[in-house]
Order: C-alpha cells, then structure tokens, then sequence
C-alpha cells in the first residue's frame, strides 16, 4: 500500500484517486470545488483543507499526484505564493510528484526544474481516454521523466491505466500526447471535410465509410470516432455530438501544439491550421460538443450548395 497525496479530483481526478483507493491505497485528496471533495470523500477518499494538507500527510515514501486544468494551476501550486507555501515546500526530501494534468511541454520542464531544485523527483504523465477511461481504469498514460522514477510509478499507473508508456526524460510525455493529439485533430477535420465533399457528390455515407475504413484513408477519425450518424453506432454523431472529447479540451490540446510549434520552429502548417478550426469551433457552435462535430461546421461553411453548383456548369457549358 502506498500513501498518496491526490490533487485535483475533477472530471479526470476524481474516478482516477477512486481507482487508487480500490487497489488498497491511502488516498489523501483536496479540490477548491466543494462538489468534487464530497464525490471524493463518497468513493473512500481521505478529504482534507487544503494541497499542503494533503502532501504533508504522505510524509516520506509517499507519492503526490495533480491533476489540474493547465500548466499554471501547477506551476502556481508547486511554487506557492508570497502568503503560502507552495506543495514542494511542504513535501518530505525525494517525493515523487506525478502530474497528469494537459500542460505545456516547457510549462513540464519547468515543473520538473522547480521539484529538482526543491530536493524532491518528478514524472510528467499525461493521459488520453476521456472520463471513461478514468471511470473504467483504461487510461493511456505517456510518461516523461528518469527511469527509476517511472518504475516506482508504474504500479500506480496501472491501477488507473492499461497502457504505460515511458517515453523519455523531463517533459516527453507531454510532447506524445500534443504530437497524438495534432495527428487526430488533423485527421478528424480531414474525415469530416471528405464526408462532406461525399455528400456534394452524391456518395452515401456508408459507401465512403466501407471504402475508406478498408483503404489508405483509415483512421481512428473514421473508423472509432466517425463523424457522420449510421457506420458506427458508438460514435458521438449517432447522440447528437456529445463528447467524448470535447470540442474545448481539442483547442487546448492544440494551443498547447502550437506552443510547441513556435517553441522549435516546425514548419507545421495543418498543425496550425487546425488550431485555428478548432479555436473558432469551441467560442461557438462546438462549445459543448464532441470534436467530431466539426463536420457540421464544414457543411454550414461550405457554398454553394450542389443544386446551384449543377446549374451553374449547366450554364458554363452552354456558354
Ligand atoms: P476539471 O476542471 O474537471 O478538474 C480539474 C480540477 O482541478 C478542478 O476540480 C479544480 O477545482 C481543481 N484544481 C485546480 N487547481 C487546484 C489546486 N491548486 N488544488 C486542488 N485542486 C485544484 O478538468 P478535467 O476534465 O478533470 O481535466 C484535468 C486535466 O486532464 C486537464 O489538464 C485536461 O486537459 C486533461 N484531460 C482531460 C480529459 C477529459 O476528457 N476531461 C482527457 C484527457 C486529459
């Protein structure tokens, strides 16, 4: 059994310290949000007043994980503030801090710096696979940070995840996840946009999904996540676009891309590209919707419609 420190238990923290606490494991927590402690303390989560409650009741051996909204809600907590110490602070000398949260790749070296320079070991381990995932202990974890660090992690992160990937040091799980996440906001803009064109040229949905789903044009886009009601029942076009992944939680992922890109100079052109489509689409219509429901931006956005495209070659041709 190990004691952990668990920061953070919103949508993603929540059912991950549950999981923890299924497995055996002391689990101390603390949120700002009433609502999500009384959820916590309901699934046998120690509840206590405050983080730096919670990461000096671990003591030596222990293991603090957050789970925050961004880099700055971590930064910000690790550091602390002119009236209260921060979490490194507090801990005991060599405790290992997990950070799960969706941050910056440099907003990850950084944390990393500020627990090294404060005696204590760090491990960036963010996640893909949604609340269910974190309901269902499913989660994909990408981890940066030394060896011995990840293997005294990893017990931890299999309790709440079924696939562990050490990717490298300081800050390179953040960066698989941001480069993942450029590939499938790319991809589903990419499927949405040929749906759309199928549509304008008379092909049904099933028919573009049996060639496509068998051909080069195969992803997890189209075949899990398929943006169109009908070819895949689970998918969030056949419940009106509710997410899984939100609109919102894409834009982040791909600010956070874009960072990365102005960070190494990358010549990332659809990486951008696909920011700005999603930036627009979570201010609006998308706000509360699954990604895939980018299609429906894609079909209002596009002219003219194909009767008036017919008419229009008719009278070219005639000219
Ligand atoms: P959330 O807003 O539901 O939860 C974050 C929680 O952190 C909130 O309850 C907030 O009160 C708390 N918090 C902020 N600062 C704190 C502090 N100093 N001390 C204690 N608690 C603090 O967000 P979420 O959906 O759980 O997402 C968390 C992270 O996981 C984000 O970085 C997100 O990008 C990432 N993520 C989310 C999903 C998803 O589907 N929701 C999927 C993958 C990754």
């Amino acid at each position: 059994m190990t004691t952990i420190a668990f920061l953070g238990l919103g949508h993603m923290g929540g059912p991950m310290a549950a999981n923890l606490v299924k497995a055996g494991h002391r689990v101390i927590g603390f949120d700002m949000m009433p609502a999500a402690l009384e959820a916590a303390a309901a699934a046998g989560i120690e509840v206590v007043a405050s983080g730096q409650d919670a990461v000096r009741s671990v003591g030596s051996g222990g293991v603090v994980f957050t789970m925050f909204p961004s880099g700055r809600h971590v930064i910000d907590a690790y550091r602390g503030t002119e009236t209260e110490p921060g979490l490194l602070a507090v801990a005991a000398p060599g405790t290992l801090f997990v950070d799960s949260s969706t941050i910056a790749v440099d907003e990850a070296r950084a944390a990393h710096a500020l627990a090294e320079a404060a005696g204590h070991r760090s491990l960036d381990a963010p996640v893909s696979g949604g609340v269910v995932g974190a309901e269902n202990a499913t989660l994909a974890f990408m981890v940066g940070g030394g060896d011995a660090d990840f293997a005294e992690a990893l017990p931890l992160l299999e309790t709440m995840g079924r696939r562990i990937v050490h990717c490298g040091g300081a800050g390179l799980g953040q960066a698989a996840k941001i480069c993942n996440n450029m590939i499938l906001g790319i991809s589903q803009i990419a499927v949405a946009e040929a749906f759309v064109l199928g549509e304008r040229l008379g092909l049904t949905h099933q028919a573009l999904f049996d060639v496509a789903s068998n051909a080069s044009g195969q992803s997890w886009a189209l075949t899990t996540n398929c943006p169109v009601p009908g070819p895949v029942p689970t998918s969030p076009a056949n419940r009106d676009y509710q997410p899984g992944f939100a609109g919102t939680l894409m834009s982040k992922d791909l600010g956070l891309a874009e960072q990365a890109i102005d960070l190494t100079g990358v010549d990332a052109k659809l990486g951008l590209m696909a920011h700005e489509i999603y930036k627009e689409f979570a201010a609006g219509a998308g706000a509360g919707q699954d990604f895939s429901g980018i299609i429906n931006t894609v079909r209002a956005q596009s002219t003219p419609a194909p009767d008036q495209l017919s008419s229009s070659m008719v009278r070219e041709g005639a000219a």
